[in-house]
Order: C-alpha cells, then sequence, then structure tokens
C-alpha cells in the first residue's frame, strides 16, 4: 500500500533500463549456449621427456590413465622411481580465476611427493600480483612429503622457522585461499594416482595408530616365544633359492642348512618391547628423540652376513633392508642410536635402529615385512650385480594399539577454524550494521553522533574488511563464478575464503531489501578508501568537477560496458577476463597495500586523485562490481527513503547534495546509484534543514504529512 503523500516512483529512462535488459539477455544467454570442454593435460611423452630428462627415463603411458612411469638405472635393471602425472586430469577444483590450476606432480612409489611444479593457473592474486615466484616456492615445499599424510596449509613461514607440523607447509600472506585450493589440487590429484598405482587412497590417509601405553612387562624370552620379538634365521638354501633363476651360486658356499644371516627384529613403540630390550629410561628417551607419530624398528644381527655394509654412514637409509607394508616400501632410515643401551642377551652383531617418520603413512597394528637385499656378481672384469630380496613377516597383536582417523573435515574447513576470529569480528560489525539501516528514521535524526558511526564503520570496513581480513568483494570472484558456472559446475573453490563468502551471502540479502548501496556505501573498502581521501579536497582547496548531466549519464553506462565485457571474456573461458578485471585496483590498493609494479600503482593512484575532483568518479562511472550490483539490486523490495510531495518540485535541496547524483530532478531517487550515505535521510528528517519544513516553521505551522518511505 502507497499511503497518502508519497511520490510514485517513476520508471526509469528507456535507454538505461534498455541497455541493462538487454546486458542481462546477453549474459543469460552466454550461460546457456557457452558450455565448453574442459580442460586436460598437455604434456605428451616429448613434454615429459622434457621434465624429467636423462638419466631419468619416461616409461610408457599407462594404458588406463594419463600416469607416466620416470624409471632410474639402479643396479643394472631399470627402477620405478616416480610415477608422473598432471593433476588436471584428476582433479579440477577451480581456483578464484575460475578455472583449474594445472601441477605437474612425481609421486614416488612410497608415496611420497618426489617433484611439483606449477605448469599453469589464473590465480588473480599471483597473476600481475604478488607474481607466480611465491607460488612456485609454495609447491616445491611437497617435495619430500608423502601423500599418505593429510597435509594442512599453515601460517606463512611456521614450517621454515620449525614451528608448524612436518605434515604442514607454509602459506602465502595475501594468497592463503589460493594456496589452500591449490593444497585441494595436490592431494586430491595425487590420492586419485595413489590408488590406482600405489594401494592406497583417501580411506588410511591421517590414520594415526600408537602403541598403547599401559601394558604388562614381560621379559624378552617371553617377547620371542609371542613373536613380539623376531627371531628371524635365513638359511643358505633359501638364499640359493633366491638366486636360483640367475644361474648364480654362493661364491662362498656353506651348508645348506646353516644360517646365511640370523637377525632379531622388534618394533619397539610397544613399551613392553622397548622397555624389555632398552630398557625404561632409554626406551623414553628414544621416543621423546623420534617425535611423535614416528616409529622405531630394530634389527640386530648375528652369522656372517651383515645388514650393514662397512661403509654403511650412520643415520643413512640401509641399501639391504627395506620394510614393506601393503606392497609398498616404507620410508625407513638409520636413527645413528647408539648400541650401548641394548638387552645383554641380544645377539652381539651390527645392528641399526630403524625411524620411520610421521609423514610415512606406516600403520605398525597391521602386519609388515623387512626384506634383505643379497647380491652376487657376474663376470670378472666388470662384474654385473644382481641382488635378490628375501622377505620375513612381522605382526604385533592389534589390542597393542589404539588406531584413530582424525576427523579433519575437508581441506576448506580449515579456513573456516582458521579464520574464526575475523568472521567474528566481521559478523559482529554486521550485526550493528543491520539495525542502524533499518531504523534509520530514529538514527539518522541524530545527525552528528551518525556521521561519527559511519566514519568510524568506513574506518573498521577500509583497515580490517579490506587491509587486515583481504575480503574486499571484487569482480573476480563473478568471473570465477562465471566461469564454473558455464565450464566446470564447481563453486567449491567459493568456500576457501569464508570472510568473502559471509560478506558475498550478506550483500545478497541486502540487495534483495535496500540495494546495491548498502555494500558500496558501507562494506566496499575501496569506496571507503576514497571516502576518505575525498575528505581531503575541503583542506586542499580542490574544487569539484561539475560532471554536465548528459555526459553523466552516457558515463554511468560505461561501467556497464565494462562488466558486459568481462563476463563475456569469462563466459567465453578467455584469459581477456582476468586482463579486463583489472579495471579494478582493488588488487593493487587493499589486497597488495600498492605494493605493485608502478603501472598498477600509477593507475590505482590515479583513480584516488580523480576521486578528490570528481567525487567516487571510479564507483559511478567504471566499476564492474558497482555495476553488477546495480543490476542485481533492481529486484530490490524496499524504496526505503523517505519523500515528500516537496521533493523535486520545487525542493532541489537533496538532489543538490547527493554527491552521487542518485536524486532525479523530479526528486525520484535512482537506488541503482544511491550509495546509502543517508544524507538526504538526514536532511528531510532535520527541522533545520528540510526547506518545507524550515517554511513551514517560519509560518508558524507543524509541517504535515510526515515523510514516508515508497513501498
Ligand atoms: S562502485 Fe565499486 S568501488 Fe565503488 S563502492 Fe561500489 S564496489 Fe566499491
Ligand atoms: S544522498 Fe540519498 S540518494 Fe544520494 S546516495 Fe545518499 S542516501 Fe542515496
Amino acid at each position: 500500500m502507497r499511503r497518502a503523500g508519497c511520490r510514485r516512483a517513476e520508471e526509469p529512462s528507456l535507454t538505461g533500463r534498455d541497455a541493462r535488459t538487454a546486458l542481462c539477455h546477453l549474459i543469460a544467454i552466454l550461460f546457456v549456449f557457452l558450455a565448453l570442454p574442459a580442460h586436460a593435460g598437455t604434456l605428451g611423452r616429448a613434454g615429459m621427456e622434457k621434465q624429467f630428462p636423462p638419466p631419468l627415463v619416461v616409461g610408457e603411458r599407462d594404458d588406463r590413465i594419463p600416469v607416466w612411469p620416470i624409471l632410474k638405472q639402479e643396479a643394472g635393471s631399470y627402477e620405478v622411481i616416480a610415477y608422473a602425472f598432471e593433476s588436471i586430469d584428476f582433479a579440477r577444483i577451480p581456483g578464484f580465476g575460475g578455472t583449474a590450476p594445472n601441477l605437474l606432480i612425481a609421486l614416488a612409489p612410497d608415496g611420497t611427493f618426489r617433484d611439483a611444479r606449477v605448469t599453469s593457473h589464473h590465480e588473480p592474486v599471483f597473476l600481475e600480483g604478488l607474481g607466480s615466484e611465491p607460488l612456485f616456492a609454495f609447491v616445491e615445499q611437497y617435495v619430500g612429503l608423502s601423500a599418505r599424510q593429510p597435509i594442512r596449509v599453515g601460517r606463512p613461514n611456521a614450517r621454515a622457522a620449525g614451528a608448524a607440523p612436518a605434515t604442514t607447509v607454509d602459506g602465502i600472506s595475501m594468497a592463503t585461499a589460493s594456496t589452500r585450493v591449490i593444497n585441494e589440487t595436490m592431494l586430491a590429484a595425487s590420492l586419485a594416482v595413489a590408488r590406482e598405482k600405489l594401494g592406497f587412497g583417501a580411506v588410511n590417509i591421517g590414520l594415526r595408530v600408537e602403541a598403547k601405553p599401559d601394558v604388562e612387562p614381560l621379559g624378552l624370552a617371553e617377547l620371542e616365544r609371542r613373536g613380539w620379538v623376531k627371531r628371524w634365521q635365513i638359511t643358505h638354501a633359501e638364499v640359493d633359492a633366491a638366486f636360483a633363476d640367475t644361474g648364480l651360486s654362493d661364491p662362498d658356499p656353506g651348508a645348506p642348512e646353516k644360517p646365511f644371516a640370523e637377525l632379531t627384529l622388534a618394533y619397539l613403540n610397544v613399551p613392553t618391547i622397548g622397555r624389555a630390550i632398552l630398557g625404561e629410561a632409554a626406551h623414553a628417551r628414544l621416543m621423546r628423540e623420534i617425535g611423535p607419530g614416528a616409529h622405531a624398528v630394530m634389527v640386530v644381527s648375528s652369522g656372517h652376513w651383515s645388514p650393514l655394509p662397512d661403509e654403511f654412514v650412520l643415520g643413512s637409509v640401509p641399501d639391504r633392508l627395506t620394510i614393506q607394508q601393503g606392497g609398498l616400501t616404507v620410508n625407513a632410515r638409520d636413527a645413528a642410536w647408539e648400541r650401548r643401551d641394548l638387552a645383554p642377551d641380544l645377539p652381539a652383531g651390527p645392528w641399526s635402529l630403524l625411524k620411520i617418520g610421521d609423514a610415512a603413512g606406516f600403520d605398525p597394528s597391521a602386519p609388515w615385512s623387512l626384506s634383505v637385499k643379497v647380491t652376487r656378481e657376474r663376470g670378472q672384469i666388470f662384474p654385473e650385480k644382481v641382488a635378490c630380496e628375501i622377505a620375513a613377516e612381522y605382526r604385533l597383536p592389534p589390542e597393542l594399539f589404539t588406531r584413530e582417523v582424525p576427523d579433519a573435515g575437508p581441506s576448506w574447513t580449515d579456513s573456516w577454524r582458521a579464520r574464526g576470529v575475523e568472521l567474528g569480528i566481521i559478523a559482529a560489525a554486521l550485526a550493528l550494521l543491520v539495525p542502524v539501516l533499518a531504523r534509520q528514521d530514529v538514527l539518522v535524526a541524530r545527525a552528528r553522533p551518525f556521521s561519527l558511526f559511519r566514519f568510524g564503520f568506513l574506518a573498521f570496513t577500509l583497515g580490517f574488511v579490506g587491509w587486515t581480513t583481504q575480503a574486499q568483494l571484487s569482480i573476480v570472484t563473478l568471473v570465477g563464478t562465471v566461469r564454473a558456472l558455464v565450464h566446470t559446475g564447481d563453486f567449491g573453490f567459493l568456500l576457501y575464503d569464508p570472510p568473502s563468502l559471509v560478506l558475498w551471502g550478506f550483500v545478497l540479502v541486502t540487495l534483495v531489501v535496500w540495494g546495491r548501496g548498502t555494500f558500496c556505501g558501507w562494506l566496499c573498502p575501496f569506496g571507503a578508501l576514497q571516502e576518505f581521501v575525498a575528505f581531503l579536497a575541503k583542506p586542499l582547496r580542490i574544487r569539484q568537477v561539475t560532471v554536465p548531466p548528459r555526459l553523466d549519464r552516457a558515463l554511468r553506462q560505461v561501467k556497464y560496458v565494462v562488466l558486459a565485457a568481462i563476463l563475456l571474456a569469462a563466459a567465453l573461458g578467455s584469459p581477456l577476463a582476468d586482463t579486463f578485471s583489472e579495471v579494478e585496483p582493488f588488487k593493487t590498493a587493499i589486497t597488495l597495500y600498492f605494493i605493485r609494479s608502478w603501472p598498477f600503482v600509477l593507475y590505482a593512484v590515479g583513480l584516488i586523485v580523480l576521486n578528490l575532483f570528481v567525487y567516487k568518479g571510479f564507483c559511478r562511472y567504471l566499476c564492474p562490481l558497482g555495476a553488477s550490483l546495480a543490476l542485481a539490486g533492481r529486484l530490490r523490495l524496499l524504496d526505503w527513503i523517505p519523500r515528500r510531495p516537496e521533493c523535486g518540485s520545487p525542493c532541489q535541496l537533496c538532489k543538490v547534495r547527493c554527491r552521487y547524483g542518485a536524486i532525479e530532478p523530479s526528486g525520484k531517487i535512482d537506488y541503482p546509484e544511491c550509495f546509502q550515505c543517508m544524507d538526504c535521510v538526514t536532511i528531510i528528517r532535520d527541522p533545520a534543514q528540510c526547506v518545507p519544513q524550515v517554511l513551514a516553521a517560519k509560518r508558524g505551522k507543524r509541517l504535515v504529512p510526515q515523510p514516508v518511505a515508497a513501498e
């Protein structure tokens, strides 16, 4: 219902409306028809050979999935040292540019990342921003980590400073959300390949198995009887059988039934076993030294064959001993532990205490095996070495362990957890803003406190939302959304930037209630920056340039053209969308604090200076995000700005005072151009400013009717 005294809202000018309607139709048509095929890996054999040059050899591509074995010659034969693949073939997770990054990954047979490189990406913060080098360095951190562990992105420099767990990579300031997308891509693609080629997948990722602390003390003899300390004898006959197909005989033959090697094997983390072998104090020291999550396996040898060659270097990976589990080699190295702590009734031969790192994904509650490598030689002058492995299984009762799969949730939940405080502060600020905007009739009447509140809120928007939280909403998100809509159908990237997502949600709701002004007038950091700079115009005696009305109307349409060009390029999958998006100075002024190459800084500073002469000239004429909000704001339900019958005829005060040119000569509010600054609302509520009220007061009358908002 429209109340008496209200002025009927006039239709917008046909020219502007037609242009916007045509734009909406164009975008809708593009959304429907422009479904381009998704991208796939681009490196063929030649590309892989370039990435893995000799002495490495690129094997035959797997006939089911695009994975290339990378081989290296070891002891006369070629061994697979890694499986190379492109992430885009296995995980297309759109980044903030709307397209998925592509990584070249080489995964070793034990699940360790042997190589990781970025082959392509469209992350806006790195393109023409931070540059790609920080991203390349970020990805290199994965080399040496294991895909068996849930790798998380931590704070910048935490890992480098030794303040983060081994399964954490350092994030990048100003690019937290993008690095999480890269991390997700890296893990998702690697696990897909691991499932196919390495026999492990997501099921056991992050599984933490620990020995129970409270177990009965047992002597060494009882431990051996139970098989918890394993005595393993390898006879000459077994070694000969292993070499049967090679035609090589033992150069130093013993009686077949005589022992070739006698090994004692024990998993020391279980306190009953570890304390029986090392004693309580030494066992506690060992557990402290290897650290939480790591495992210690003892191998002691007696007999004439030694598992450790003479040239063995303490602390290195023993060539003759291999631990395997589930068909995979477990990364184990000598822990350089001194012999003096061993139980006296253990054999006196050479020994090694192997440490298995937390990242190896080793499960001591499941069976595993120890292989010993025995070598024989063929030929005299340049003898060829032939190696055979002989393995024995070791298993402990599962009751000795606790098993826990941490429920960490998908990786985007990290972002929400890590940014909880920022989200809380933003939510509190929004909760404060809503009643202020909703009860403007009461609050705006107090002009001075209200302008102080507005000043403080804009400072919060610029300082906290923009420069601290990096939650400047941007056309880049719309570009990513359009690309996801047309090409990938995956909008998951939005979840990696929680503060922006919360703000987007708030803006979408307030668009329907009040129009684009709630964001542009209160929550846009670059808008706030312009507003603060505009305060300088008066003390600097800078006179505002009055743009002639016709030119002003024409210039206002420019932002819609810019928006159309950007969205069209995004829908077509063109990289021009990223280039056109640079019309926004947000990345320069807010995300990168003006630390960027000079053309960008010059452009951003130029717009801010322009704002001193033409108030918010960028917002009114160029901003594609503002244009998109203005279009969406046409769904607005409320004409919330109060009007009097005198507004526009004869009174023009609000029109003259509106610095955004959002009031037409008729007094009608052009809501798509309104920034909800409340200046006109303050005037209409103020008996000392509102001209009809001033005149009525002079005549000694009370003015009726009261100002009301049109529906
Ligand atoms: S028009 Fe653009 S820069 Fe201006 S306040 Fe709105 S979104 Fe921010
Ligand atoms: S003066 Fe009024 S019409 Fe103009 S921007 Fe501010 S609230 Fe909107």
